[in-house]
């Protein structure tokens, strides 16, 4: 957790608190963290393609390791829409797209085109500083998640399902695949 320039490690509940002042060290599971920058990465780029092809806004979404879901207000699924999103996610994720991460005052960001894809604007109004997350030539918005560095290292990505929820509310199911 964050507060300002601080950083805050929680405890897990039910965990020793370590004594004030005592060295610790943390650790990060490599191949959990691995799959979740890929997968949340082939979710970028799913994101990325259906905006740029549909026009539509992501309204939720889920993730474990190599497989996620996301929400759009999509009102109807065009013929062959699954097939033609894997198929042009595929292609972003096979042209090697460079990801950047920066950070830009509120106000700057806020100037960026389409910058907040969800359909609600989740950055908190004390939010001063924004995190721009750019998957170059396909897509750029606020996030504060983890990614890998090009978006050939996802890879492969299958649209596993296509669900209709009601009314303007499509699931999109991905797998990310070696
Ligand atoms: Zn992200």
């Amino acid at each position: 957790m964050r507060k300002g320039d601080e950083l805050y490690l929680i405890p897990v509940e039910g965990d020793p608190l370590p004594p004030a002042g005592i060295p610790v060290r943390g650790a990060i599971e490599d191949e959990r963290r691995t799959s979740l920058m890929r997968t949340h990465s082939g979710l970028h780029v799913l994101c990325g393609v259906v905006f740029r092809d549909y026009g539509c806004l992501v309204t939720g979404g889920n993730m474990e390791p190599g497989v996620a879901r996301m929400d759009f207000n999509l009102p109807e699924v065009p013929p062959g829409f699954k097939e033609a999103v894997e198929d042009a996610c595929n292609a972003e994720i096979t042209a090697d797209r460079r990801i950047d991460v920066r950070t830009l005052p509120r106000a700057e960001a806020f100037q960026i085109p389409d910058i907040i894809r969800t359909a609600t604007n989740l950055v908190p109004p004390e939010v001063e500083e924004v995190r721009i997350v750019d998957i170059v030539g396909l897509d750029t918005q606020a996030d504060g998640g983890t990614h890998v560095a090009s978006t050939r290292q996802i890879g492969r990505l299958r649209v596993a399902k296509v669900e209709n929820k009601g009314r303007g509310f499509r699931r999109v199911r991905i797998r990310i695949e070696d």
